[in-house]
């Protein structure tokens, strides 16, 4: 585990640099960056528009690295997100988890795909 939080404090490190060297602070207030993750999520998202979900597994090299690059900025702006809030990431993810599990039993889950809320009062 502790590999995975220094290499997510690396990547946070660079972006508060790439931020810091373009005086852009001001412009990245929460509202903006949750923001700009959806904006980000939305260009995710067109690239799957109007394929079939057989062709989302099987994208062209052009179509891989415009997916590539849209992810990494919903990421970029998540760890920017989480730099300006002081958010530990892999503590949230892991709290989260905690969470999910709970949320998604194994015997009740398995292979199904309903809302958590049809699970309540099953468990
Ligand atoms: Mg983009």
């Amino acid at each position: 585990m502790p590999d995975k939080n220094i290499l997510v404090q690396s990547i946070k490190n660079k972006i508060k640099k790439f931020v810091k060297d373009r005086d852009w602070e001001q412009y990245h207030s929460p509202k903006n960056l949750s923001m700009s993750i959806a904006i980000e999520a939305a260009e995710l998202m067109e690239i799957f528009q109007w394929i079939t979900e057989e062709q989302s597994f099987k994208l062209n090299k052009k179509q891989r690295l415009e997916l590539e690059d849209e992810v990494a900025d919903i990421a970029v702006y998540l760890l920017n997100l989480c730099n300006v809030l002081d958010i530990d990431l892999s503590a949230a993810i892991s709290r989260k988890m905690i969470k999910n599990k709970k949320k998604y039993p194994v015997n009740l889950a398995k292979g199904k795909m309903h809302k958590y809320t049809f699970y309540e009062g099953k468990k």
